[in-house]
């Protein structure tokens, strides 16, 4: 079944180290935007579209990203669901996932955002940790990550998800296993970790630079996310990704199609899709993207019919992410490609080193090899 994700591009700050497709908030321009999301979104669902002609299709996860998509009001986050639903044969237990700010949040918000359909709140908490979120220029401090996760209890959510950060400037392991602690204190259904990357443009360099600011070693980042994830595991939760872990039945259901070879489609500036052998990605600026729908016009760019050998090389890519790694046999199946044959002398190194492991026709990542991933699929790019 296919994956809707419906970008949100607004925030109420931009944080210091951001590169994502995202800008300040703009009343005047988020209505235009919610307009535009709501066509584009009936167009694809509708046979005149060349892309999307035919039945309307399947659809079981709806993705609301960003940017902040909780600047929405609940009325709108409803309407762009009942879009959706409209357009797409949406199923009774889509998950429906809405990415929220702690500080944009209340008891009421989110109660009403649970009335419009969300069932799954992920909260960008970061740390927990006062002094590193500011340093983020984080516009949350931890009491208020802590009081958007009780809020969203209150309002009935039983899925919900915290972004944590690690490897921040200035950090060290026992800093950042504190947060860990925090997080599995809260008892969330799931969690992402990642790792920093401070990007040569970003403010957070310059002001690292003036504060005399650094990162911990390479040494201390590998033991931070080896470190956290042997903690999260002992809780209860299942690593089932590099960055992603969940307690039993909890995985997040859209994500996972990006890493099984599966189908989705993206709305709003900047959103990548994947349908039919086809990728393509909207337009990225916001008011060109709103401008174009305004005008009837495609708002898709970088349309490209993907060839066999990228097809196979992004299932390997994105399967060996997954804890469950590559079913051999099922890549020979859809691909009509032996991987052993083909990539076995390339990979052996990584199974002699215990980055990787094979077993019953199964390749998978072990921890370690989980933190050298890159280096592992450069075999299949
Ligand atoms: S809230 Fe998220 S998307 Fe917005 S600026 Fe900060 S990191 Fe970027």
């Amino acid at each position: 079944m296919l994956g809707l994700y419906v970008h949100v591009p607004f925030c109420s700050a931009i944080c210091n180290y951001c590169n994502f497709n995202r800008g300040l908030f703009d009343g005047a321009l988020k209505t235009r935007y919610v307009d535009a999301l709501v066509r584009e979104i009936a167009r694809a669902g509708s046979a005149g579209d060349a892309r999307a002609a035919g039945e309307p299709r399947a659809a079981d996860t709806i993705y609301f990203g960003g940017g902040t998509p909780s600047l929405l009001e609940p009325a709108e986050i409803a309407r762009i669901a009942g879009a959706c639903a409209d357009a797409f044969d949406v199923s009774a237990d889509r998950e429906m996932t809405l990415e929220a700010n702690p500080e944009t949040v209340t008891a009421d918000r989110l109660a009403a955002f649970r009335a419009a359909g969300v069932n799954r709140v992920s909260f960008g908490v970061q740390s927990f940790r006062d002094d590193e979120l500011r340093r983020l220029s984080r516009l949350h401090g931890a009491d208020r990550a802590r009081a958007a996760f009780a809020e969203a209890r209150e309002a009935g959510f039983d899925n919900v998800s915290l972004d944590l950060m690690m490897w921040l400037p200035g950090q060290q392991v026992e800093q950042w296993l504190d947060s860990v602690d925090q997080a599995v204190a809260l008892g969330p259904e799931h969690l992402s970790l990642y790792l920093l990357e401070v990007y040569p443009n970003a403010p957070l360099k310059e002001e690292m630079a003036r504060a005399r600011w650094s990162q911990a070693p390479d040494d201390d980042a590998a033991t931070m996310y080896l470190a956290a994830m042997d903690r999260l595991e002992a809780a209860g939760y299942e690593q089932y990704e590099i960055s992603n872990v969940a307690r039993p039945g909890r995985r997040s259901r859209h994500n996972t199609k990006y890493w099984t070879d599966g189908e989705w489609l993206g709305f709003g500036c900047g959103a990548h899709s994947t349908r039919d052998g086809v990728r393509w990605k909207n337009v990225s600026a916001t008011e060109d993207y709103a401008d174009r729908i305004g005008r009837r016009e495609p708002t898709a760019v970088d349309v490209r019919r993907l060839s066999d050998a990228e097809r196979l090389g992004d299932a390997l890519f994105t399967g060996l992410r997954l804890s469950d790694g590559v079913d051999e046999a099922a890549v020979e199946r859809r691909y009509g490609v032996n991987l052993w044959q083909r990539y076995g002398a390339d990979l052996e190194p990584f199974l002699d080193s215990g980055l990787l492991k094979r077993q019953n026709r199964r390749l998978w990542l072990t921890r370690r090899g989980m933190l050298l991933a890159h280096e592992v699929m450069t075999v299949f790019v």
